[in-house]
């Protein structure tokens, strides 16, 4: 999709409103989204708001959303615009306007475009399904998409991102795991899957389907040639969406499906160390290992390490971190991944 603008809600999007009135006013906050308001306590929130003077400019961020907009900004500029709302005159806020922008200035950027409205007005600025708006309130969202609009209810910065995933906007929604034999990547990919609400995909049971057989049975019959063959080939059939991809380890021997998976998803090569990956090797045969003619396990690895280092773009040293915390380096690193975002980028 073609954006030709991103509109953020300022407040329980980028600012902490919530949090805000209960730590500054010490009141329980009202929800938007909630049935029925009872207008004596939102009188009583407004008047506590305007009485603790500036109260827009000193809210705290919401939980991940610096990244979430540095993502976004970083990748389309001027595309991005603040339009955010302030309460009616009659609530005698006078300076929220002028707070929301300071703070904007402050804690995001001093370029960025911020359009101060009435809620109600909000909705004009929709002139199309390429115009987003990243709100926090379901009436908005939906006279956002009435005018044709594409709307994302913001529940958390992380849901947003992965809903600006899935549309396209913010980068490549697969990640393709490799590395050696061993070295964790269906383990850790099945896990990862599940923190990130993305499905799980193994190439290694692709493979296994395809030619109904396991993959010891497929090199010891047909050969390393012919299993290397099949492997390139389950490769290039997939076309996941929204997937975590566990690779077999010699994929990597296959320019063109290394060339593919790179297309269609995020990189990240899971490296052990020698002595760790012998470790767990026990039995390399069982495991349908693909050593080539004359090889042995030391040649593999360090041939192999050129190939998974030249593919990644992101690699992730296990170092004895065990499975937790390997998927702790992967979701910061992919976090930490703002500029590489140029052509699609990552989770
Ligand atoms: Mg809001």
């Amino acid at each position: 999709m073609e954006i030709k603008k991103i509109y953020f809600d300022m407040d329980g999007v980028l600012a902490d409103f919530a949090r805000g009135v209960r730590e500054i006013c010490r009141l329980e906050p009202i929800s938007q989204n909630a049935k029925n308001n009872d207008s004596a306590k939102e009188d009583r929130m407004w008047n506590a708001i305007r009485d603790a003077g500036h109260f827009y400019d000193k809210l705290e961020l919401m939980p991940g959303a610096k990244e979430m907009f540095d993502e976004l900004y970083n990748r389309y500029g001027d595309k991005c615009e603040i339009l955010t709302g302030i309460p009616k005159p009659k609530r005698g806020i006078d300076s929220a306007g002028d707070d929301k922008k300071a703070w904007v200035k402050r804690l995001l950027s001093d370029k960025i475009k911020v359009n101060i409205v009435y809620r109600e007005e909000k909705a004009r600025f929709c002139t199309g399904k390429d115009c987003i708006l990243i709100d926090d309130f379901t009436k908005n969202i939906r006279e956002w998409e009435a005018m044709g609009g594409t709307g994302i209810l913001n529940n958390s910065s992380g849901e947003t991102m992965a809903e600006l995933e899935k549309l396209g906007i913010l980068g490549k929604s697969n990640i393709v795991l490799t590395g050696m034999p061993a070295s964790g990547k269906s383990t850790v990919g099945v896990i990862l899957a599940k923190m990130l609400g993305k499905d799980f995909l193994d190439t290694d049971l692709v493979i296994q389907q395809r030619e109904h057989a396991l993959l010891c049975e497929i090199i010891e019959q047909r050969g390393v040639d012919a299993f290397l063959k099949s492997e390139e080939e389950a490769a290039l059939s997939i076309s996941p969406v929204n997937t975590v991809i566990a690779t077999g380890g010699s994929v990597v021997y296959s320019e063109k499906a290394m060339q593919y998976l790179s297309g269609i998803a995020t990189v990240i090569y899971l490296k052990a160390d020698k002595d760790e990956i012998t470790r767990r090797l026990r039995n390399i045969k069982e495991r349908g290992v693909v050593l080539k003619d004359g090889e042995n396990f030391d040649d593999m690895y360090d041939h192999r390490c050129v190939l998974y280092e030249k593919y990644a773009d992101i690699v992730i040293e296990e170092d004895g971190s065990g499975i937790e915390g390997t998927i702790g380096k992967i979701i910061l690193s992919c976090n930490k991944r703002k500029e590489r975002y140029q052509i699609h980028g990552c989770t």
